[in-house]
């Protein structure tokens, strides 16, 4: 009886979008314990911490060097700086994205173009990126570099993009914000392409208690190029510079919080694939759910699906005390900030359609599957 009174009545307590209490329930007095280490220490600035994080996550990705970095961000300007990227280059960039991945490519003084994505994955299209090339070069402009982004945890499809880019002359550098983690041909992210960005913001799949981030390459010099930039340009000692940098560098503390986390990632990463087939099984006849290919795997940063009646989704759940987000409502291109840069010749169809269907459902490692089936009823509801 009690069974049924309480299938009668659903549940309307509030269901975190991203659960960072549950994770702290099962790691919080070691991350507490690290933070103590380093109050002790007091080494707040590269304190050892922040050289074994970079250890660690060099192993983690199979890249030969890491740096870390003050913010996700600041892991994709860096790269742009050491490569001298600037005045008269272009940067292709998608538009369905954060607008991070274009605003450091404006920052860098180089021209961002904007590229349409693949409706099925929401990356990158590589016949979009040839066209916006044949754009860059009508308008005097020269093809530098190309960030195709992970988007929702997803690699973006590297082998199409570097063999172009390689035929091109233009580097790629990965914007893996929303992807560390994930794998393309068994190949962790991190050694996919030239340079990869990464960033730790605290909701992001492996997140600090505050900013960070990170860069991978395989290339001594641009690493070397990049520690100077990091640090005002610093060279052998604090009196020399060598160029102009940043201050962009990783706070001990975070690097502390990260080295526990990394400990779980990987076996959170696969409660994430567990949660997202979960997912696909439960959604597949009401809406489009997200599309893997079979060469790679997700991160999940996001579980986002597409409907025709996706503000109804959105309001509906919302009065059920389930949260989504819409990434994005608004893509870059139309932004009042980017809308005068150029974009692909053939337009961003894909991303004007896919900014107007889709959402995303609450995605963590510790969803249980009552609030899971939760979101699966509301969403059924809405969609019928
Ligand atoms: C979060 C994000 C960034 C920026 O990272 P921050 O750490 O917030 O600076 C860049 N690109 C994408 C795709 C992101 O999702």
């Amino acid at each position: 009886m009690a069974e049924t009174a309480h299938q009668s009545l659903p549940s309307t307590k509030p269901i975190p979008f991203i659960d960072l209490q549950a994770q702290r329930a099962r790691i919080g007095t070691r991350i507490d314990a690290a933070i103590a280490k380093v109050l002790a220490h007091g080494g707040f600035i590269m304190g050892p911490e922040v050289m074994e994080l970079e250890r660690r996550l060099a192993k983690h990705s199979g890249a030969k060097f890491v740096l870390s970095c003050s913010s996700g961000t600041d892991a994709l300007v860096i790269p742009l700086m050491a490569k001298g990227v600037g005045h008269g280059d272009a940067v292709f960039v998608p538009s369905f994205t954060f607008t991070a991945t274009a605003e450091v490519v404006a920052l860098a003084g180089a021209t961002p173009i904007f590229i349409d994505v693949h409706p099925d994955t929401f990356n990158l299209d590589p016949a979009s990126l040839a066209r916006g090339i044949l754009t860059a070069r009508r308008l005097g402009l020269k093809p530098r570099a190309v960030i195709p982004v992970d988007l929702f945890g997803q690699p973006a499809d590297m082998d199409k993009i570097n063999a172009l880019c390689a035929k091109e002359g233009i580097w790629v550098l990965a914007d893996a914000a929303q992807s560390y983690g994930a794998r393309y041909k068994n190949i962790r992210v991190g050694a996919l392409a030239e340079v990869t960005a990464t960033s730790f913001y605290p909701s992001k799949p492996l997140g600090a208690y505050g900013d960070g981030g990170a860069v991978f390459t395989d290339d001594e010099d641009l690493y070397h190029r990049m520690t100077h930039i990091r640090v005002h340009g610093q060279g052998k000692n604090r009196n020399e510079n060598v160029c102009v940098g940043l201050t962009a560098r990783l706070d001990t503390i975070q690097a502390a919080v990260l080295l526990e986390k990394l400990d779980i990632f990987d076996d959170e990463c696969a409660a994430r694939q567990r949660i997202a087939e979960r997912y696909h099984q439960r959604l597949g006849g009401a809406v489009i759910t997200p599309k893997v290919r079979t060469d790679r795997s997700s991160v999940w940063a996001q579980y986002t699906i597409k409907s025709k009646v996706r503000d109804k989704i959105v309001s509906l759940l919302g009065a059920e005390k389930i949260p989504t987000s819409v990434f994005y409502p608004k893509p870059i291109h139309v932004q009042p900030a980017y809308r005068a840069f150029p974009q692909a010749e053939g337009g961003l169809p894909v991303t004007e359609a896919l900014s107007r269907e889709v959402v995303s459902l609450p995605m963590h490692p510790y969803l249980s599957e009552a609030d899971q089936d939760r979101i699966v009823a509301a969403v059924q509801r809405a969609a019928s």
